[in-house]
């Protein structure tokens, strides 16, 4: 009798337990999901007048302007464009927290992508006196399938920050072809580096290595979070090799199934 009582209590106090449990997660989830819905709305608002700004500010740029009226368009412009990749950074910060960022299967060329973000990048590093180029390994499959651009986005963020650090030599962006088939890219820069103690954090949402150094640079301490996820997402690993003064070498690889023009098997086409 007295046993079974006690038995019975054990186990009504440890189903209580569990509820309680279960309750507070799953009203941790609800609000994490509110969070994640506000930032995207949010984001979503603000892009749209930020985009007729900017807008208006292209069609002024046209127009006849002293110098120093060209000046201040410019500064609007600049100052527009980095508010919008904060929004967007934002935005794609909380879809990646709501398990939103689906990826696509488009057929796409690996080598004019790669170039595309050096063009991209190029005016801002001549403006820093700094070098940018692409190595581009020769036995690359011509066409393959994925997410071009959100494999463009993790690039351009990477190559973008290595371009930020660095003030003297310059940035390289190489692709080439693993023994295993996959597809390895790195971002190599000649900065400030990355000290050890901090190259895990970095991966981090919100984590700068150095508060003045980031402040003096801006940012929000997403970029590299956000292209954690997505690599991730595409079945890779993103990793940092770095001394202290003496540059940063960002890298993952991932599988990327050619598109003919190729002696590898073909894959069965996406669904
Ligand atoms: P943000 O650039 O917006 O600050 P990121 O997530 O892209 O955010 O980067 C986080 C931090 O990692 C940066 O603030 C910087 O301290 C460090 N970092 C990133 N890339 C480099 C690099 N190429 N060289 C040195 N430090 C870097």
């Amino acid at each position: 009798g007295a046993e079974r009582q006690r038995v019975g209590r054990d186990v009504t106090s440890r189903v209580a337990a569990e509820h309680d449990l279960l309750d507070a997660r799953h009203r941790a989830e609800a609000a994490s999901e509110a969070k994640s819905r506000f930032l995207a709305t949010v984001s979503h608002e603000v892009r749209t007048p930020l985009n007729g700004i900017l807008g208006m500010a292209d069609l002024l740029a046209d127009t006849r302007l002293d110098p120093e009226q060209a000046t201040y368009v410019r500064a609007v412009k600049t100052s527009g464009e980095v508010l919008l990749s904060l929004i967007d950074d934002i935005l794609d910060f909380s879809k990646i927290e709501a398990g939103k960022i689906a990826l696509v299967q488009e057929p796409f060329d690996l080598r004019s992508l790669v170039e595309n973000v050096v063009e991209l990048l190029a005016p801002r590093a001549q403006g820093k006196g700094i070098e940018i180029a692409s190595f581009i390994a020769p036995d690359l499959p011509a066409l393959v399938m994925g997410d071009r651009d959100r494999l463009r986005q993790v690039l351009m963020n990477l190559a973008g920050n290595a371009v930020k650090f660095t003030d003297q030599g310059g940035v390289g962006v190489s692709i080439e072809v693993e023994a295993d088939g996959h597809i390895a890219f790195s971002v190599a820069d000649t900065g400030p580096g990355i000290p050890k103690s901090r190259q895990d954090a970095v991966f981090r949402e919100f984590e700068q290595v150095d508060d003045t150094a980031s402040r003096r640079h801006g940012g929000t301490g997403l970029g590299l979070a956000i292209c954690r996820h997505i690599v991730e997402r595409m079945g890779g690993t993103i990793t940092v090799k770095s001394e202290e003064g003496r540059g940063a070498t960002f890298r993952f690889a991932i599988a990327l199934a050619s598109v003919g023009g190729d002696s590898r098997p073909a894959l069965p086409p996406p669904t």
